[in-house]
């Protein structure tokens, strides 16, 4: 039987960033994988819709550059960009193959393993023995159980990077940041798309104005939304794809050349065996604790099999259970990752949203980056910037505007301080950060009326 320090299940980011970082502190490592090094990261998700959604913002970026008079006709070559775009995949993969892995230290097997107990996992009908198992084994595309599903070609986001050019039309089911960010980059180049969600507005997760803000984006873009959609049945008939559905208001009945499931992900457990480890899971994933272990003390879990929401969310958990192999307490938090979605402009949100309190809890505070001198050269004029603050102590933070995801990173250091922090901070202008002394002129003069009104109603 073979034996390693720590045994890691699934090389997808989670995985892989266990196992390096495991090697390089002098752990015996195994990493198993069941299909190719790199997971949805690399070969499905992650990062062909992240350069999907870049090529999209880019266009729509040198779109806007015409109203300072820089003209120029734009054009998207759709099989250039895919061989571009496998090009720096197999880049990413290359720094990352099993022989690059085995350069550290660590033992890559292919198979599909399964636990025979908590300390022995069986593998190509060999035993492993491990001191401590991860698993990072990833989720799946969710697939509904409709009607006439099997008489449908439907896409997920790996058939649709194998598609030969792009869709003229589409329904994509689901309107959380995947359907959003696809629905986006696709209207943008022209696409005729149908947006389907179930909830009563799109960005459920998300605030209220992030998702009014940008449903009249994709309205103006000519994306067609439907709320509380449920579907009813999907067919074929004369070339197109068809998906019939109700509101409450009416039926719904959408024609298309595809159609596209974004409607969250489930878990990857099959196959493992993992009652006979005695390890707990349900529908939502594996259950871990803040040290990202599971019920089983020497088996630990992180990714999307353990509800990491991205790819961050893995890289933070990984460290944090690297942590506690090595017996320093630490604990994940996920309010500290900024959680983006790509379209343009960019929205980046950190800490806690307005939804996650009641409004007697909190105050928030917004302004406008139409207010802002820079916008008219930046060529982008719509988005805000909105605190939220729990006795002036900020929690949160939500940014629309491009480059959302770098410019929120001054908050990192600001988070469940004092809003008077903002003041040590110092803003070139012209710039779209000159947002960060508006919020803090705002925030200074609300203060000023709260002890106003504090002081005077002393008075009396
Ligand atoms: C369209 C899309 C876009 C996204 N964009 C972003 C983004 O821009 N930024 C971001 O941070 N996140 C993004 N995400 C989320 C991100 O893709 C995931 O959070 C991340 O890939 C999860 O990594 P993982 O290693 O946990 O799982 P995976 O990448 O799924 O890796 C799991 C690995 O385990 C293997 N495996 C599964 N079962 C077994 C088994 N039984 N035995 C052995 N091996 C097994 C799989 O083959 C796979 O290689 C996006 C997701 C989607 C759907």
């Amino acid at each position: 039987m073979r034996k390693f320090d720590i045994v890691v299940i699934g090389a997808g980011i989670s995985g892989l960033s266990v196992a390096k970082k495991a090697a390089k502190l002098g752990f015996s490592v195994c990493l198993i994988e069941k299909s190719k090094v790199g997971g949805k990261f690399l070969w499905s998700e992650t990062f062909p819709s992240a350069f999907f959604s870049e090529a999209a913002k880019k266009f729509e970026e040198i779109k806007s550059n015409r109203s300072i008079g820089l003209n120029s006709k734009l054009d998207f070559d759709f099989d250039f960009f895919l061989k571009k775009m496998n090009k720096s995949v197999v880049k990413v993969y290359e720094k990352n193959s099993p022989d690059e892995l085995s350069r550290l230290g660590i033992k890559v097997v292919f198979g599909f393993p399964k636990f025979i107990n908590k300390n022995v996992v069986e593998l190509n009908n060999e035993n492993i023995y491990a001191k401590k198992f991860v698993l990072a084994t990833g989720s799946k595309n969710y697939i509904p159980n409709i009607e006439g599903l099997d008489s449908v070609k439907f896409l997920d986001f790996k058939s649709f990077f194998s598609l030969k050019k792009l869709p003229k039309s589409i329904c994509i089911v689901g309107g959380g940041i995947k359907g959003v960010e696809l629905s986006f980059a696709l209207s943008v180049f022209g696409c005729q798309v149908a947006l389907l969600e179930q909830n009563s507005r799109i960005l459920y997760g998300f605030d209220r104005d992030v998702s009014d803000f940008v449903n009249e984006l994709l309205e103006k873009k000519g994306v067609k939304i439907f709320n509380d959609v449920l579907i009813k049945k999907v067919s074929h008939a004369s070339g197109k794809n068809i998906v019939e559905a109700v509101t409450d208001k009416k039926k719904v009945l959408v024609k298309s050349d595809h159609v596209f499931f974004a409607m969250g992900d489930l878990a990857c457990v099959e196959g493992l065996n993992l009652p006979a480890a005695g390890i707990r899971f349900d529908e939502g994933g594996i259950k871990i604790n803040k040290r990202c272990r599971t019920n089983v003390k020497k088996i630990f879990a992180c990714g999307s099999v353990a509800g990491s929401r991205d790819v961050s969310c893995s890289i933070h958990q990984a460290d944090i259970l690297l942590s506690n192999i090595l017996h320093i307490p630490k604990y994940f938090n996920f309010e500290n990752v900024v959680q983006k979605i790509s379209i343009d402009p960019e929205i980046a949100v950190l800490g806690k949203v307005e939804k996650d309190f009641s409004s007697k809890v909190v105050d928030s505070v917004k302004v406008y980056f139409k207010d802002i001198d820079a916008c008219s050269y930046k060529c982008c004029n719509s988005g805000f910037l909105k605190v939220i603050l729990k006795k002036s102590k900020i929690v949160g933070v939500v940014l629309v505007c491009r480059e959302a995801s770098v410019l929120i990173n001054n908050y990192l250091f600001a988070l469940g301080k004092n809003f008077s922090v903002l003041r040590k901070l110092s803003f070139p202008v012209p710039s779209l950060a000159e947002i960060n002394s508006f919020i803090l002129e705002k925030f200074e003069k609300k203060s000023r009326l709260k002890n106003f009104f504090i002081k005077v109603s002393g008075r009396f």
